[in-house]
């Protein structure tokens, strides 16, 4: 059984994919993940994300590997274990310029096909449920205002010891949501037989909650 949730940044998609993996039995493949490590390697490699021909060269040297360790996704760049180091917010939103590149979104899709064959998957991202698994046999559509979404990156930075700027996380959200909505290939929208959940109001337990009620009226 594959499980897609899609939506926009900071809508809490991994934290509660990560919960209800564990709940119900499944494994949870975080596509950002795939396209932040494709990002991480343009940044260190200091490659020109504009440049067709350095893009597609970026990605044929690229090897990405996902493996469960303890239950855990850890992502592999060239054999570097990078799931820390592609959690900065530089990574992510040069993640968000990358993942409008066709040779990109080509090369990961495969991987993340290939997974869900082969595995019950929680998957999250902004196409699974439009373009990477059409036919998962549940879709949800997880999002939250844009305020509410700021405010949770903002705790989750200022917890970990950093001083981080209200308005510039509001604005790199709003800045990401429209260049991931607006791209030509797979943009990121509410697939027409999604569950659109708004987390605005709801706690991660109720989120969960609904989300481990509309599975069991799957099986
Ligand atoms: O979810 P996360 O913030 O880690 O994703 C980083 C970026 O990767 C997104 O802003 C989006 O542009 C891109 N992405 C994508 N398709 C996916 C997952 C992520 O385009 N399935």
């Amino acid at each position: 059984m594959n499980i897609a949730i899609d939506g926009p940044a900071g809508a809490g998609k991994s934290t509660i994919a990560k919960l209800v993996a564990d709940k119900k039995g499944f494994i949870y493949v975080d596509t950002g993940a795939m396209y932040r490590s494709i990002a991480l390697y343009i940044i260190e490699k200091n490659i020109n994300s504009d440049d067709e021909v350095d893009i597609k060269n970026a990605c044929d040297n690229i090897d990405i590997k996902i493996k469960h360790e303890d239950g855990v996704q850890h992502i592999y760049l060239n054999d570097r274990d990078v799931s820390t180091d592609i959690r900065k917010e530089e990574v992510g939103n040069m993640a968000s310029k990358a993942a409008t590149k066709k040779v990109v979104r080509d090369k990961l899709l495969n991987l993340q096909r290939d997974i869900a064959a082969s595995n019950d998957v929680i998957m999250d991202g902004r196409d699974i449920g439009t373009f990477v698994l059409p036919d998962a046999e549940l879709k949800i559509y997880l999002t939250a205002s844009v305020m509410t979404r700021a405010q949770r990156r903002y705790d989750q930075l200022a917890e970990k010891g950093e001083s981080p700027d209200m308005d510039k996380i509001a604005e790199d959200i709003e800045k990401r949501d429209y260049q991931d909505m607006h791209r030509d290939i797979a943009p990121l929208k509410q697939a027409d037989d999604a569950v659109l959940l708004d987390t605005s109001d709801m706690t991660i337990e109720e989120v969960i909650s609904k989300i481990s009620d509309l599975i069991d009226n799957v099986k």
